[in-house]
């Protein structure tokens, strides 16, 4: 699952390439939309939504498109210049967009559908606040969480109903800098709003070039950019000391009441007790 960051760099990095270009071809390796060409239309604007991105089309008689892709586990955008050779394998290209000046290609997409722009609420409608978009709304987010008060929060920051843009790296920083163990119901957890202004912050540290890193100073800044320093303060990082109170890093599991979406959690037993 990416990281609402990766998404919104996504975003950005196509929005740069395509707003205002006209496609000179287009290439929908899926079956349902095959046969659809966009020559001809213009790129509006790319948009991310949590973790969701809208590419928006205009074309003849002002008619609306909404290019929709979601990456999941292993998908990627890449610009290239015209004709470049690409990065990535070709069998797991799913669209290919041409212009005068670029050629973006998406590669091994979890999602990948066209629909009419005034549509799009059938695809992103259900999402809470997103963390990174101008209509973030903290008190919003902690009413959606609340409504639930026995999930565990772990399990409540992963779900995008209630907000939007966090995966399981923020969600495990952000348990950790809350001193909260993410199997913690939500009716446990007192400062919910802390957590979540927490978690925006470290995604907005990593819109910006260079690799995550969640270990931030004062001022908001990334500080274990720099090798051979650690990245995270609990993510990744089982059996290693705990970088505020030595004790060894544990890794857990954690997933829905049903056993789906089990996904792995690492915490800091001493700074983040279970609390039930
Ligand atoms: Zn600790």
């Amino acid at each position: 699952m990416p990281e609402g960051d990766s998404v919104w760099r996504a975003a950005a990095e196509l929005h740069q390439a395509l707003a205002g270009q006209t496609l000179t071809a287009s290439d929908f390796r899926v079956p349902r939309f095959a046969t659809l060409n966009l020559a001809g239309w213009t790129v509006e604007e790319v948009v991310p939504r949590g973790k969701h991105l809208l590419m928006r089309v205009v074309g003849p008689e002002e008619r609306k498109l909404t290019i929709h892709s979601h990456l999941k586990m292993e998908g990627t955008w890449q610009v290239y210049l015209p004709g470049g050779r690409w990065r990535k394998p070709g069998f797991t290209a799913r669209c290919v967009l041409r212009t005068a000046a670029a050629d973006a290609v998406g590669f091994s997409l979890g999602i990948l559908e066209v629909v009419r722009t005034a549509d799009e609420d059938t695809i992103v409608g259900h999402l809470g606040p997103d963390l990174l978009g101008p209509d973030w709304d903290l008190a919003e987010a902690e009413q959606r969480i609340r409504a639930a008060p026995d999930v565990p929060i772990g399990v409540a920051l992963l779900d995008q109903r209630n907000l939007a843009g966090i995966g399981n790296i923020y969600r495990c920083e952000a348990c950790f800098l809350s001193g909260v163990h993410p199997a913690t119901p939500v009716s446990a957890v007192h400062d919910l709003r802390t957590l979540m202004t927490d978690a925006k912050q470290l995604l907005e540290a990593n819109l910006g070039p260079g690799r995550r890193v969640t270990i931030l100073n004062p001022r908001g800044m990334p500080v274990g950019r720099m090798a051979g320093r650690p990245g995270y303060w609990v993510y990744r990082r089982e059996h290693q000391p705990c970088l505020k109170c030595r004790t060894p890093i544990r890794r857990g599991v954690l997933g829905k009441p049903n056993g789906e979406e089990e996904r792995d959690i690492y915490f800091c037993p001493q700074c983040q007790p279970v609390v039930s």
